[in-house]
């Protein structure tokens, strides 16, 4: 599948905020953001009026990029979302959060979502015991990820979960260290996931 390539610390300048795509990096000094705080190019650092149109494209653009998500699929999520019962913009997240990938990164077993991605893909993780290398996977509440029994004796598996043992577990999961293994209690609530987005932004723009 296609992917964004090029130097993704400038994505995150040109949201002005962090998108946490480079993995160890982005929680150190060396962050570009927070070194270049402005927008990158030539006219970064110039002042802008921004319509409601630009306002509404960039916040979706932040979220497909900090879920690492081209737009068709981010589109069929938002499809999805309306579809549900709460507010669209906030199942739209939740639909995001629910992806095996974000999953995997937010239990502390990757240094980003692209790294998470690819360990999937490669076929690392199982889902209620079953193996699963769809990184768009969604999880419901209830399933149990894991590592797998090969996985869990790689020292580079050590070495990543050893690295990301500091960063806080999302409430809403249950990790267990001794056996390396998540358990989805609950859907994340709007409030419990820490994207600086206006999420009604993105439900503007498609509901056009
Ligand atoms: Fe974004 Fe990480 Fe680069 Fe910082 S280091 S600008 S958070 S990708």
């Amino acid at each position: 599948m296609a992917r964004y390539t090029d130097a993704v610390c400038k994505l995150c300048r040109r949201e002005g905020q962090k998108l946490f795509l480079k993995g160890e990096r982005c929680y150190t000094g060396k962050c570009a953001i927070t070194r270049r705080a402005y927008a990158p190019g030539q006219h970064g650092q110039g002042r802008h009026k921004t319509s409601e149109y630009g306002l509404q494209l960039r916040a979706k653009q932040m979220t497909r990029r900090y879920y690492g998500v081209l737009e068709g699929q981010f589109r069929d999520y938002y499809e999805m979302a309306t579809k549900k019962p709460g507010k669209t913009g906030d199942e739209l997240l939740i639909i995001l959060e629910s992806r095996l990938d974000n999953i995997v990164y937010r239990l502390g077993w990757a240094s980003s979502r692209a790294e998470a991605r690819q360990l999937v893909v490669h076929g690392h993780f199982t889902v209620n015991g079953r193996k699963v290398d769809i990184p768009s996977y969604l999880v419901k509440v209830g399933d149990v990820i894991a590592l797998k029994d090969k996985s869990r004796q790689s020292d580079k598996f050590k070495a990543v979960i050893e690295a990301n043992a500091s960063r806080p577990v999302a409430k809403w999961l249950d990790l267990n260290r001794e056996t390396i293994e998540g358990k989805v209690v609950a859907m994340p609530t709007r409030e419990e996931i820490d994207l600086d987005v206006d999420e009604t932004l993105i439900v503007e723009l498609y509901s056009k």
